[in-house]
């Protein structure tokens, strides 16, 4: 008979330092699978479908399944992780998952996959932790900017950007500019239980995309031109989507989220020194709300083709450290942020160049406010008595 779950055993087994690589990228496999688990061991996959698949089509989700292991584990060797700061063990009272709490509370809803509103309780903690990245960028003389939430194709082009993050796009159009197709799309546009049910050639071409990162917009007003003074800082806080598929779960991976970073724009070491002193300078913000966390290396989500090029080449250069928090409720970390380094490589594709008429470097530090929020609720709870009392104290005054 026909089943709705699948396990299959990789022609591979799956290393451990792989583990949970392969599994984010199975959500983008097959349209019918609906959730993958890797088992630990590296021997096991197991899917969980939308529908019986027939002996075929069972035969082939196995074959998909076993090219995206093949790709991302032949050939791979365990990274070297390099650990900065480890302050994992920082006590913190709260063990359970706060995203129930969070939901019974009306303190979060789920307007769609990856789509929450956020209530009082965790405006009032995101637009704190705001306010300490907000005082880093001013540690910095940072210039304000802000950007726009949706980014040219061409732009993303030019930075090969579908070619590494072809999974996690998200693309905006509107209606063609056709009396027809706007009173067609007026007259019979309707959801069901797939999505909007658009007339066929309603939608114009696609020239936009909702934008998946902040410091892009920086490197496109700067590109064309020799970079003015030779050195920029800057920062913004904006809307950012990725699209991560059925690894959408709560707060901790959205399809809508919002970074705020501090980018740098200049020489090698100017980039560097300001990376290094950022973390020096966040050592001290992390610790006075006492988040238990780790700043380790790190590599970016490349998507299957890219992955092991891209991903060997950035943990080689040290490119990418992530600020890990811990989640007590399921004994691991999340990423609330990044301190990047991208050598000249928007310089180059963008032509940004220094005094000395080189390429001019790049890097950025990021922070997903939302995660921020999550992780501390996940370590502190959703009691504000409970809390370190800098943060006790600075809700409150939010409050009066
Ligand atoms: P991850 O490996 O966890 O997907 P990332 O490497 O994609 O993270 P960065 O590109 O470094 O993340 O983005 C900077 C920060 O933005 C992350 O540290 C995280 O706090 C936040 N962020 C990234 N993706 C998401 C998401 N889907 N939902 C919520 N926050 C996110
Ligand atoms: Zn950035
Ligand atoms: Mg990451």
């Amino acid at each position: 008979m026909p089943e709705t779950k699948l396990s299959i055993t990789p022609a591979l087994t799956i290393p451990d330092f792989l583990v949970g690589e392969v599994q984010s990228k199975l959500a983008y496999v097959d349209e019918w699978i609906v959730n993958a688990r890797v088992d630990p061991s590296g021997e096991k996959i197991d899917l969980d479908l939308s529908q019986p698949a027939a002996a075929e089509r069972a035969g082939e989700l196995a074959e998909k399944v076993q090219r995206v292991v093949a790709s991302l584990v032949e050939g791979a060797f365990k990274p070297k992780i390099q650990v900065l700061e480890d302050h994992l063990d920082r006590p913190a009272p709260y063990t359970a998952d706060p995203h129930t709490e969070l939901l019974a509370r009306g303190e979060i809803s789920q307007e769609a996959q990856g789509i929450f509103t956020l209530g009082p309780l965790v405006t009032r903690l995101v637009e704190y932790f705001e306010s300490r990245f907000r005082e880093l960028a001013v540690s910095f003389g940072a210039s304000p900017y802000r950007f726009p939430t949706l980014i040219p194709a061409r732009y993303l082009e030019r930075v090969n950007y579908f070619r590494a993050f072809p999974h996690s796009l998200t693309f905006v159009t509107h209606l063609r500019e056709d009396l027809d197709a706007i009173d067609h799309f007026a007259q019979h546009a309707a959801c069901d239980e797939h999505g909007l049910n658009e007339p066929a050639g309603s939608f114009a071409p696609i020239q936009t995309l909702l934008s998946p990162a902040v410091c892009y917009h920086l490197y496109f007003a700067l590109a064309d031109q020799p970079l003015p003074g030779g050195q920029v800082v800057a920062t913004a806080v904006g809307n950012c989507f990725r699209y991560e598929s059925t690894n959408l779960t709560s707060l901790e991976r959205l399809w809508n989220f919002t970074m705020r970073e501090v980018i740098f724009v200049g020489s090698k070491d100017f980039v560097l020194d300001n990376r290094e002193t950022a973390r020096q300078r966040m050592h001290q913000v992390f610790e006075s709300v006492g988040l238990a966390y780790r700043v380790e290396s790190a590599t970016d989500p490349f998507f299957i083709g890219e992955f092991r090029k891209q991903s060997v080449f950035q943990s080689a250069f040290q490119l990418k450290f992530e600020i890990r928090a811990r989640l007590p409720f399921k004994d691991s970390t999340l990423a609330v942020g990044s301190y990047n380094y991208h050598q000249n490589f928007f310089g180059r594709n963008l032509n940004i160049s220094l005094p000395d008429g080189t390429p001019a470097h790049t890097g950025c530090v990021a922070f997903g406010l939302e995660r921020m929020a999550f992780a501390f609720l996940a370590q502190y709870g959703l009691q504000p008595e409970n809390w370190p009392a800098a943060v006790q104290v600075a809700l409150q005054e939010r409050i009066e």
